[in-house]
């Protein structure tokens, strides 16, 4: 996925923001949405450091299992120290990255497995070599999905505001 992320997470943070009663704050929803992305700032790492940009997918920021050590670090640290921030920052998220990982899950792939297997779980172009084949990605419904995306979110956050919701 290329531009979907953001959406989704909005939406995305907007159920858990609700579902767990997190007052919707420009802070809690920032979090939701900024979590939505981060794993792609591993781009930024890339750029210094690894000549293939196509190898952003192996570092640890789209390894699922990070965000499940994650969560049980958090989980035993609320254990320890009970903090209300603490458990909506955990449960905003790290949902969110892992809604990332699912969604680019659909091309290319995520290593899921890792580290007991190095193989990209994906359905198309997965590992850039494997899966069904798409040479167009931007004539692909995937594609017209992110948009679809943005623009139901888009028209949401407009009703939101004129609602006032954000606090
Ligand atoms: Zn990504």
């Amino acid at each position: 996925m290329l531009i979907g992320h953001l959406p989704a997470g909005y939406f995305l943070s907007r159920a858990l923001i609700k579902k767990f009663k997190i007052p919707l704050t420009p802070l809690w929803l920032g979090l939701g949405l900024v979590a939505s992305v981060a794993p792609d700032f591993d781009h930024a790492f890339n750029l210094f450091f690894q000549t293939n940009i196509n190898d952003h997918r192996s570092l640890l920021t789209h390894i699922p299992i990070t965000y499940f050590i994650l969560a049980l670090l958090g989980w035993v640290l609320y254990k320890l120290k009970p903090r209300r921030w603490l458990k909506w920052g955990l449960i905003l998220v790290l949902p969110n990255a892992l809604l990332h990982t699912v969604l680019d899950t659909v091309f290319i792939g995520i290593k899921w497995l890792w580290p007991f297997s190095d193989r990209y779980v994906g359905i198309y172009n997965v590992g850039y070599s494997g899966g069904f084949s798409v040479t167009d990605y931007f004539q692909h419904w995937y594609w017209y999905l992110e948009i679809a995306l943005w623009l139901v979110a888009v028209v949401a956050v407009i009703i939101s505001s004129k609602k006032g919701e954000l606090k």
